[in-house]
């Protein structure tokens, strides 16, 4: 049966829209991987941190804010930034940029006490910082868009796109699916999906971020500890159910692939960290990478592409894929059902595909 709308990719990006959409029509969503949210969206270190990004993504992340806080999907976490003595000029920029208010060092220690009073002179702090529950909010998505009569496949990677009269055809695992609309929500991949639905590329960077998952500090109770990063964002350490995950913040381009954390960019970012606090890393509990992807200007690509209105992009969602999905997805809802679209028509031309034309 002809789709209305076909979307691949079944990260928070494909589901989030899927629940938009399927009220809309008749919908499937094609995940290559055995289970959903396998990349990028079982890899994110669920922060919701509405100021962190540019301005696109600041939009669109204040305005999932009803959304998150209506829901039971976030907890408090908070969020300060750290730098040392030779910084402080960068350390004011990050307050501005945060919207986060100094600490003196007997503050900041007592939010977080392996904070090193002899490496780190400044500190800020902002409390307008959650984890979100991205487990939790991917099987939300997942089970409305079914609910409204979605179909959602897995092991069903698109190895064949073919545009026909009125749409596409896409084969994948053996079957032929058939839509008037493909969305393209491919995270790594959509530069390559776009190029076997005979699009041109964008030109999308995956960057590998790798993550550490060590023990509780010094068995401190790490639970209402913040999220610290370094002025440099060139580590950061957030508690973990009990344990902390410490990522180098590394943004290496390397090919789409399932992503591993690289053994010697982790061991330097964990040094980096433990220069920042008085507490040294014992062992590793676990670690892992994914991939961040970003348009070759860092904001997210949201719409129909300009050259062909029967395939829409959904891409580029780079370190905020989470935070700025509830309001996405109804962005992309609104544009394709021809509605007036929420958000200020600058942020609109700053996601618009036509802006790479
Ligand atoms: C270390 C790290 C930390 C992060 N921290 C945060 C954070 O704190 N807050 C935040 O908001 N965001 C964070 N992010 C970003 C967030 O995780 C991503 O922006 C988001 O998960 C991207 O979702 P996605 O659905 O676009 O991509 P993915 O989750 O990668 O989904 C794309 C899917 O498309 C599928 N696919 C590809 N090709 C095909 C095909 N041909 N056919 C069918 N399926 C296909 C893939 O298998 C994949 O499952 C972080 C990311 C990383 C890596």
């Amino acid at each position: 049966m002809q789709n209305d709308f076909l979307i691949l990719g079944g990260g928070i990006a494909g589901l989030s829209a899927a629940a938009q959409l399927a009220p809309l029509g008749r919908l499937t969503v094609l995940e290559g991987e055995d289970h959903l949210a396998h990349h990028a969206s079982s890899r994110s270190a669920a922060l919701y941190e509405p100021r962190y990004g540019n301005p696109a993504v600041v939009a669109l992340s204040l305005a999932s804010g009803d959304f998150y806080h209506g829901s039971d999907l976030l907890s408090p976490r908070g969020f300060m930034v750290v730098d040392g003595p030779e910084h402080e000029t960068r350390f004011r920029q990050a307050l501005k940029n945060f919207d986060l208010v100094e600490l003196s060092m007997t503050e900041a220690r007592d939010l977080f006490p392996i904070l090193n009073p002899e490496t780190i002179a400044f500190a800020s702090y902002a409390e307008h910082a959650w984890d979100i529950d991205t487990d939790a909010l991917v099987q939300r998505y997942a089970r409305e868009a079914r609910a409204a009569g979605a179909e959602i496949r897995t092991k069903a990677k698109a190895t064949r796109i073919t545009r026909i009269e009125g749409g596409w055809e896409v084969e994948s695992a053996g079957e032929t699916y058939t839509a008037k609309l493909l969305i393209n929500a491919a995270g790594a991949w959509v530069d390559e999906v776009a190029q076997m639905a005979g699009i041109p590329p964008l030109g999308f960077k995956a960057l590998r971020r790798s993550m550490a998952r060590i023990p509780a500090p010094g068995n401190h109770d790490v639970s209402r500890w913040p999220m610290v990063i370094g002025g440099a964002e060139d580590w950061y350490c957030k508690p973990d159910a009990g344990a902390m995950i410490v990522s180098p913040a590394e943004e290496d381009p390397v090919d789409p692939h399932d992503a591993w954390a690289d053994d010697m960019v982790l061991a330097e970012g964990l040094a980096r960290y433990e220069e920042a606090v008085t507490e040294p890393v014992t062992r590793l509990l676990a670690n892992w990478a994914g991939l961040r992807t970003f348009a070759p200007d860092r904001a997210p690509v949201i719409g129909f592409d300009s050259r062909d209105p029967a395939f829409f992009w959904l891409a580029g969602q780079g370190g905020y894929g989470f935070q700025s999905a509830p309001a996405a997805a109804e962005l992309v809802a609104d544009l394709i059902a021809g509605r007036d679209p929420v958000p200020e028509r600058a942020i609109l031309s700053a996601l618009d595909p036509a802006r790479f034309n």
